[in-house]
């Protein structure tokens, strides 16, 4: 049974167990190994198993606990109390298995801080705080924390804390100096540091005070993190991950006005010489890992500094103002490119702190960013990875010119219908993509460039249905990767169509309705057919046709309910022979996906396709019969197509004569 000692020293209020057992030895004039074999439990030989530095700090076990317990009058949980274990436990400190020392979501602990000021009122006595690496203020004098011996300069190790043969005068830096004929330990007095004082309310305090009390929660779910809560672990892995962006490439006065200061030259050189910039050049790849251990390792003021920045940018209340407030703190380093998600591994941020940082750049960045990295989204995020640069799933999920249903919705009536349709399915493609725009060109068969498609996206941005267009995209992506089409359209894109509906084929048909057409009728329906069944624009190459719309619109106008069956089974039998077996002709999303939204166009089917039949028996012509109904030529085209004239009404239509290098009359 372990002996009460003679002699009781009350634990100062957050000291740490070493230090306290430490004071003990100072009060019974006892070596560290003494007070050990004193208070600890111990063998046969009554000597205490060997203790590395900071073990116990670290945690105490249950015999360790009551041992201690009994040797001294304090309680257990005053012990654990004492113990970084015991006090913060998991997720902020687990045990290395190896070692035995505590490690932190910012690593395995190796040094501690000291406030000169609280070693001048309590010699000696150390604080458990001093231990976190993310603390770098004293809050009770409020100033920065001592990284360094005010003689030797070097860092106060956590490990190699007493030996058991020394008294261990731990108001001394315990580390060894060079001497003659052997180095010999500094002993320098610690409360003698330098000490930077912090005027009351500094940023820096109140952050620090602030990062405490979240510490002490279960979830952190303010500021950035309303919408997807995080640990707090995590919330220390982002704050080091962002704290450590914003030193590499600070913008001082930025810096200083996020943190609510006024960027004067005053406080700007104050605060260069409070925490002048860490020397880089050592790291030639600021990207590096080792980078990364910049928070552990860099001078309490910078920590701060860092600390108080990451947390005044996550607790914002939104991503919008979280990332101008990153964007203000920075300078240089948001120059750099955005790219997808890297698999390096080093702290893995939150999806908030890549939301934060996309929305940082994304100021000024053309629309075709935003959709890649959707940033008017809750949750801006980076493309999945480089693999898929050179494949695009959702090639096969959309056409080159989009459905025509949702285009005449999304559609501001800007750019001609075909680059229009053209732009909206880039857009769509866009959302996290990073293919090569040339290689989506290419598979594409698209016939409007990359720099079209950025002055169109640019255009649409100004629209104030901007958001519902946005929305809408954003929709149909996520429906479309949820619900793959029934058609897919990199293979349609790819078929060749050459044999589909042949001339005479086309002639036969019409001549079944009982009416006549004409060769570019028959090669405009045939050109129509392909970019149905395709998806893609037909050039005007392989068959030129020199009146294509006007010819076009004569084919629409031949079209008849029956025409339109039939069309639809040459197109089904075209795709068979072509091993497309399980595919409709044509498709469209379901438009339910556009509830609610605020969208530029309007439906074509508000057009009465009745009335547009009386205008063709009438006798004019598809633009005339959108200038008299006021509306676009392709909504005329779109009911026509999708509401063809029936027979009957087809056959009284007046006679008009037919234009065209070759008549071809059948049937009658
Ligand atoms: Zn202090
Ligand atoms: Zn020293």
């Amino acid at each position: 049974m372990k002996r009460t000692l003679p002699v009781r020293v009350e634990p100062l209020p957050g000291e740490a167990l070493e230090s306290w057992l430490a004071a003990l030895a100072t009060r019974m004039n006892a070596t560290w190994g003494e007070v050990l074999d004193a208070v600890l439990p111990t063998g046969a030989n009554g000597i205490a198993g060997s203790h590395r530095g900071a073990v116990l700090t670290t945690g105490v076990s249950d015999a360790e606990r009551e041992s201690i317990s009994v040797a001294t009058g304090v309680c257990g949980g005053d012990i654990d109390g004492m113990t970084l274990a015991g006090h913060y436990g998991s997720p902020l400190i687990t045990i290395d298995s190896r070692t035995g020392r505590a490690r932190t979501p910012w690593g395995l602990l190796y040094r501690q801080r000291f406030c000169p000021l609280c070693m001048r009122a309590f010699p000696g006595r150390r604080k458990l705080e001093w231990f976190l690496p993310w603390i770098s203020t004293c809050t009770e004098h409020r100033c920065f924390l001592a990284d360094t011996c005010p003689r030797c300069a070097q860092v106060q190790m956590v490990s190699d804390w007493f030996n058991r043969w020394m008294y261990t005068h731990p108001d001394r830096c315990r580390r060894m100096v060079k001497a003659e004929p052997r180095p010999t330990r500094c002993l320098a007095r610690l409360s003698t540091s330098r000490c930077d004082r912090l005027r009351p309310g500094h940023p820096v305090l109140t952050m620090q005070q602030r990062l405490t009390e979240l510490l002490a929660e279960d979830v952190v779910d303010v500021g950035v993190y309303r919408t997807a809560p995080v640990s707090v672990a995590q919330l220390l892995t982002d704050v080091q991950v962002l704290g450590n962006r914003i030193l590499r490439a600070p913008n001082i006065a930025g810096l200083i006005t996020i943190l609510g200061r006024r960027a004067s030259d005053r406080e700007i050189t104050r605060w260069l010489n409070t925490a002048p910039i860490p020397d880089q050049t050592r790291s030639k790849n600021p990207a590096a890992p080792g980078a990364t251990r910049l928070g552990l390792a860099q001078p309490a003021a910078w920590v701060g500094s860092g600390v108080a920045a990451a947390l005044t940018v996550l607790m914002q209340p939104s991503l919008e103002e979280a990332g101008t407030t990153l964007r203000t703190a920075t300078s240089s380093a948001l120059t750099r490119e955005l790219r997808y998600r890297t698999n390096i591994s080093r702290p893995a941020h939150s999806a908030a702190v890549t939301a934060v940082d996309i929305q940082a750049r994304a100021a000024g960045s053309t629309v075709l960013n935003e959709l890649r990295y959707r940033t008017i989204t809750e949750l801006p995020r980076l493309p999945d990875t480089p693999r898929f640069a050179s494949k695009h799933a959702m090639l096969d999920a959309v056409p080159t010119l989009f459905w025509a249903e949702w285009a005449f919705r999304l559609d501001t009536e800007d750019l001609p219908w075909g680059t229009a349709r053209q732009v909206l399915s880039r857009l769509i493609l866009t959302i996290g993509c990073v293919m090569v725009t040339w290689e989506l060109e290419r598979r594409l068969h698209s016939t409007v460039r990359a720099q079209r498609v950025g002055l169109a996206a640019n255009n649409l941005r100004a629209h104030p249905n901007w958001e519902g267009i946005f929305t809408a995209l954003l929709r149909l992506h996520e429906y479309l990767q949820a619900n793959p089409p029934p058609i897919d359209y990199q293979r349609r894109r790819s078929l060749n169509y050459d044999n589909l509906l042949p001339e005479a084929h086309w002639v036969d048909l019409v001549a079944e309705q009982g009416v006549g057409t004409t060769a570019t009728t028959a090669t405009a329906a045939r050109l129509w057919l392909i970019e149905q069944l395709s998806g893609a624009p037909v050039p005007n190459t392989e068959q030129p046709l020199p009146c294509r719309g006007v010819c076009t619109d004569r084919m629409r106008r031949t079209l008849t309910p029956q025409l339109v069956k039939k069309l639809n089974t040459v197109a089904v039998d075209f795709l068979r022979a072509h091993g497309v077996v399980d595919e409709p002709p044509t498709w469209e999303p379901p438009l339910t996906l556009l509830e609610g939204l605020t969208l530029p166009g309007t439906p074509p089917e508000a057009i009465d396709p009745n009335v547009i039949h009386e205008l063709v028996v009438s006798g004019l012509g598809v633009p005339a019969i959108a200038r008299h109904l006021d509306t676009s030529v392709w909504k005329v085209r779109h009911q026509l197509e999708h509401h063809p004239i029936p027979s009957h009404v087809a056959r009284t239509r007046s006679t008009r004569p037919v234009r065209g290098p070759l008549s071809v009359v059948a049937g009658l």
